[in-house]
């Protein structure tokens, strides 16, 4: 370890290269300590530069231990809990590239946390979001704590680093006005679950689509991307279905007044396909995923 002490910040940058790997420093349970006391140090000296560095640092493994845990809780079948932990992510990865330009080769896989993020979330069936209108009665800035108002603020910059701080405003005091539900929402944690008999909230979504890619997915760095098409079937493999219930082939009317007699089916398929490692190979490749 070097002496110079803007070295040593640049270092602990650059350790949390690779995080596949186990070499990476983002495994290292001391690590955490070690940042925040050069950022301390860094901050006591005055230098901003250092002290974003350590920013910098903390930011990065937090978006890596994060993920990592994401992709835990998708392969432990906790949807829920992944989907606000990804949307954390999600959130400090916006903060930290607003202040840090990503090395070009990616070796912090930040572009690949970044885009795997979206992609398990479009998996989600989740299309139905509440949004709450809020009336922010009083804002303060996080680093000097003075009051922000329309017409005037204390100088410091929302998303700027001061003192390997990063500026956001806080919300002191709000009403909340009312709750609408919409599609796209600025909040994406506010899922609407349903409440059970007993008060408690029933989670009523089908994760078919995500467990089929968290069960073969070998890692969290394992890059996949999915593609929406249509498959035709022979209708022979739908002939356990009910007359009655919902066709196939998601036309809205009965499998019995549609696609019943018909030799084949049309139906949505959605195909995935995996970068580099093989998917785990114990499972079914392929398997007729139904929306709706
Ligand atoms: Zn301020
Ligand atoms: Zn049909």
């Amino acid at each position: 370890m070097t002496s110079d002490p803007h070295k040593r910040a640049l270092e602990s940058v650059a350790a949390l290269r690779f995080p596949e790997l186990a070499t990476s420093a983002t495994h290292d349970a001391a690590l955490p300590a070690r940042i925040a006391e050069g950022k301390a140090a860094a901050v006591l000296a005055g230098d901003e530069m250092q002290a974003a560095l350590y920013w910098q640092a903390e930011m990065i493994l937090a978006i890596q231990i994060g993920y990592v845990e994401a992709f835990r809780q998708l392969k432990a079948g906790e949807f829920y809990a992944a989907w606000c932990q990804l949307e954390r992510c999600e959130i400090q990865l916006e903060l930290l590239i607003k202040n840090f330009a990503p090395l070009e080769g990616d070796e912090h896989r930040l572009g690949l946390i970044g885009r795997m993020i979206r992609r398990w979330q479009e998996l989600f069936p989740y299309r139905v979001f509440f949004s709450p209108e809020i009336l922010k009665k009083k804002i303060v800035c996080s680093i000097c704590k003075g009051r922000i108002t329309p017409r005037g603020n204390c100088g410091h910059v929302k998303g700027q680093i001061y003192q390997g701080e990063s500026c956001h405003h806080i919300i002191e005091e709000a009403e909340i006005l009312s709750i609408s539900i919409v599609e796209n929402p600025v909040q994406r944690y506010s899922v609407a679950l349903f409440l059970g008999p007993d008060g408690t909230q029933v989670d009523h979504y089908n994760y078919g689509n995500v467990k089929f890619v968290a069960d073969r997915a070998t890692s969290a760095f394992h890059e996949w991307f999915s593609e929406v098409g249509t498959r035709t079937i022979a209708t022979k493999l739908a002939e356990n279905l009910a007359a009655e219930g919902p066709c196939p082939c998601l036309s809205g009317k009965a499998f019995g007044a549609c696609c019943k007699d018909a030799p084949t089916i049309t139906v949505p398929h959605l195909q995935i396909s995996f970068i580099g490692d093989e998917p785990d190979s114990t499972l079914p490749k392929d398997e007729l995923i139904l929306n709706g």
